[in-house]
């Protein structure tokens, strides 16, 4: 009998470790796949600015003494917005892979959000121009514990998201209240929303809801890099479609600082 189980045992170990082989091939294959998708994408970016500085650039010195100012001009700025676009970018990888590795170390301290917000709209000037930006902050909302650095960068992400995808001359709101231990804060814009299906893809990296966003300057990184911040400060982000009109919404839950979350009561 004790032989008969030891067989039995033997075959099924044995099966055990095809499916792990035939799962770990599945799996690798699955990595591979993604990578040399995310490399595509990643030289797409990188090489759409510099095909156009490159292009500018080779202009400006072989035919400056041709071209009208109005066309130097031109050439030039095409130069510094694609620069800073290729810096975004970089910027963005940089931060991704340092959330990733879990090199990201928020240094939290106990910040306004207004003036957090204020910086980031501060820096969001020029892009939220043809917005109406209103924001609705109760002076007596709590202050959170977060790194205003990290913090910044997510509202600013959701305010450029807003400005490109809603259209020119609608409202951009942002709001916030507490509620029980959680500070919420929401930014509502007026464009066309995001398809039901890709509202929790959207936080993937590199995923853009519809194929025509290629087109608008982006990375797909922003709201993957907004999620990574959040939750390493203890809160969460999420995304819906306005019920009162069409438009996004994107909700952040931060805990009040007096009542730290239990570990296991994130969501
Ligand atoms: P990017 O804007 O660089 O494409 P993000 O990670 O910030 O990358 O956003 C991912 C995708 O989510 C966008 O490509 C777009 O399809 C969708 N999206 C983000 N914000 C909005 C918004 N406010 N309204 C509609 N779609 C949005």
């Amino acid at each position: 009998l004790l032989d008969a189980l030891a067989d039995q045992a033997a075959v099924a170990i044995e099966r055990i470790q095809l499916v792990a082989d035939v799962d770990k091939a599945r799996l690798a294959a699955e990595a591979d796949k993604l990578r040399s998708a995310l490399l595509a994408s990643i030289s797409h970016d990188l090489k759409t600015p510099l095909a156009a500085i490159l292009g500018a650039a080779g202009n400006l010195r072989d035919y400056s003494a041709a071209l009208s100012e109005q066309d130097r001009n031109d050439m030039l700025s095409t130069i510094v917005d694609e620069s800073e676009r290729l810096n975004r970018f970089i910027a963005n990888l940089l931060d991704m892979s340092r959330i990733e590795t879990g090199a990201m170390e928020p240094n939290a301290s106990l910040q306004y959000l207004d003036d957090m917000v204020g910086s980031a709209l501060r820096r969001a000037q020029k892009m939220l121009s043809r917005h109406h930006v209103r924001t609705e902050l109760p002076a007596d909302l709590p202050m959170l514990k977060v790194d205003p650095v990290l913090f910044e960068q997510v509202i600013f992400n959701l305010l450029d998201n807003a400005a490109k995808y809603a259209p020119p001359q609608t409202a951009i709101r942002m709001r916030a209240w507490k509620d029980g231990n959680w500070v919420m804060i929401q930014i509502l814009d007026e464009g066309p929303g995001i398809p039901p299906a890709d509202l929790e893809r959207v936080f993937d990296s590199f995923h853009r809801a519809r194929k025509r966003d290629h087109v608008l300057a982006g990375t797909g990184l922003g709201l993957s890099i907004c999620r990574g911040f959040v939750e390493a400060m203890g809160g969460t982000i999420t995304s819906a479609n306005r019920t009162d009109r069409s438009g996004a919404v994107f909700t952040i839950r931060m805990p009040t600082p007096a009542n730290p979350p239990r570990v296991g009561d994130a969501s």
